[in-house]
């Protein structure tokens, strides 16, 4: 397959990225479309509130439980892949990850590399390491295959193409797939996509997959897909690479159940996913399929300083179903793109700042209303819109403060002379006198009001004192109604 150049956005531009998906009404078609079904989806597949209170406080603390234990349940889930024959490898940066795999695949002098669904393969650009030194990898989920297809990164965790319409998907395939007629009949694209997948399955040296979860006292993978390509791609090939942060670890098989039924429901209305793959290692003596060879890479790029404060550690109970995405009144207008992260909506504005930074993110805390319909929604009950409020006074916060968890990038946001005007203007608040002086003042002088202020005027009109201070207006109006008619 031809891959076009990826493009890439910068969560630095995330403004400008924001006003021009504004502006994209196709876009917002699409997106609106795609977010009321998923919205409508989950909402009919919970529908015992009481049920699902239940199962969210019941996915919460599991979550928690394995987070509170997690150094020990990742050594133990090393031991228990080992016993099974997985190898493990830790990766603690997308470079150290990126060198791993590539070593790996050159160990079997492999070319080619089917890859099923993982976000945390995107969040480490592996693809276009490999294609740099002359493997392909080919994703082979539908919506991943889509937009390898055009060029483009995920716009959404769960759903990565929801951003493009039948048509553009026809245009697509008719271009880049040989031999495939222009169609928007979805049936036949999927058949499409599917022959030309069939084929590399085959031919491919390495199968790479993602994890949801990784069981440390069995030593288990389990995959929750919903296209067959993750059993594909993890059965198929000789060797099969899982890779995962290290936050996806589960104490025990019991743990997944209930998880598993939240992230099916919560993501896309699912009681149940068509495939479920619990990889427990290589092919055993006798066996007629599965790999050879199974390693599994955990990488924790930036996990462990959200893991080390314990309101951040929070951000980790993630089970990635992409249902506060869905339900977010930004992510639903602007989609995935605009943030110009891996993990975009509230998760990605929660977690990015960890893996990347808050110098490179420092507008993504902020771009929320702060309607808590992410947290509301969230089946671990993850509270996003505290983290948000956290993450905006760290990025606040001055350069070099001392704190107990300095963030990375702690102070990209503070500028020395808003700071000032905001201490020197707590000061005229706390003086009666001061504040009166400030008030009389601001009113006699309001002619000299820029009528352009900074951000503020690109979407509203100017900022003006009123022409009369409120004590001078309460006077008046006295004065007035003591007054003789
Ligand atoms: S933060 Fe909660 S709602 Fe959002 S993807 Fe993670 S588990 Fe799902």
């Amino acid at each position: 397959m031809s891959t076009q150049p990826v493009t890439f956005h910068p969560a630095r531009r995330f403004k400008d990225n924001a006003r021009t998906a504004l502006a994209d009404g196709k876009l917002r078609g699409s997106l609106r479309g795609a977010m009321d079904f998923l919205m409508d989806k989950r909402l009919a597949a919970f529908p015992d509130t009481a049920e699902l209170a239940s199962l969210r406080t019941l996915g919460e603390a599991i979550r928690q439980r394995c987070l509170s234990t997690l150094p020990e349940l990742l050594e133990q889930l090393e031991a228990s892949l080992t016993r099974n024959g997985v190898t493990v490898h830790w990766a603690a940066t997308p470079d150290d990850a990126n060198r791993i795999i590539h070593g790996l695949v050159q160990a079997r002098a492999g070319r080619l590399m089917v890859k099923g669904k993982s976000m945390v393969s995107e969040e480490i650009e592996l693809n276009h390491y490999l294609e740099a030194r002359g493997i392909t990898a080919l994703e082979s989920d539908m919506g991943e295959y889509i937009v390898q297809m055009a060029g483009e990164k995920p716009t959404h965790i769960i759903m990565p193409a929801i951003h493009k319409t039948r048509e553009d998907i026809a245009a697509l395939f008719h271009e880049h797939i040989p031999g495939a007629p222009y169609t928007e009949d979805v049936d036949a694209l999927i058949r499409i996509g599917r022959n030309a997948l069939r084929e590399a399955y085959l031919n491919a040296d390495v199968g790479l997959s993602g994890v949801n979860f990784a069981v440390a006292e069995t030593g288990t993978l389990c995959l929750v897909e919903n296209e067959g390509n993750g059993r594909m791609c993890t059965t198929v090939p000789d060797m099969h690479i899982a890779i995962t942060g290290i936050e996806k670890v589960v104490e025990k098989l019991e743990d997944v159940v209930p998880l598993f039924s939240l992230l099916t429901r919560s993501a896309i209305g699912q009681p149940i996913t068509t495939y479920f793959n619990m990889i427990s290692g290589p092919r055993r003596p006798g066996e007629k399929d599965g790999p050879r060879e199974v390693h599994l890479v955990l990488l924790d790029n930036g996990r462990s300083q959200a893991y080390a404060d314990a309101q951040m550690r929070k951000t980790l109970q993630c089970i990635r179903c992409g249902a506060c995405m869905n339900h977010c009144p930004v992510y639903s207008r602007i989609g995935g793109h605009a943030y110009g992260t891996t993990y975009p909506g509230p998760i990605g504005e929660i977690l990015s700042p960890h893996l990347i930074g808050l110098d490179d993110t420092r507008d993504l805390p902020t771009a929320s209303t702060l309607c808590g319909a992410c947290a509301e929604v969230c089946p671990v009950r993850i509270p996003i819109p505290d983290m948000l409020i956290r993450l905006r006074e760290e990025s606040q916060r001055p350069p070099g403060e001392p704190t107990v968890h300095p963030l990375r990038g702690q102070g990209a946001a503070h500028s020395a002379a808003e700071s000032l005007a905001w201490k020197t203007w707590r000061r005229v608040y706390a003086s009666v006198s001061a504040y009166r002086l400030f008030g009389w003042s601001a009113s006699r002088l309001r002619g000299l009001t820029p009528s352009r202020q900074a951000g503020w005027t690109q979407n509203h009109v100017p900022l003006k004192p009123a022409a009369k201070t409120l004590h001078e207006r309460v006077r008046e109006r006295q004065a007035s109604k003591g007054s003789p008619r």
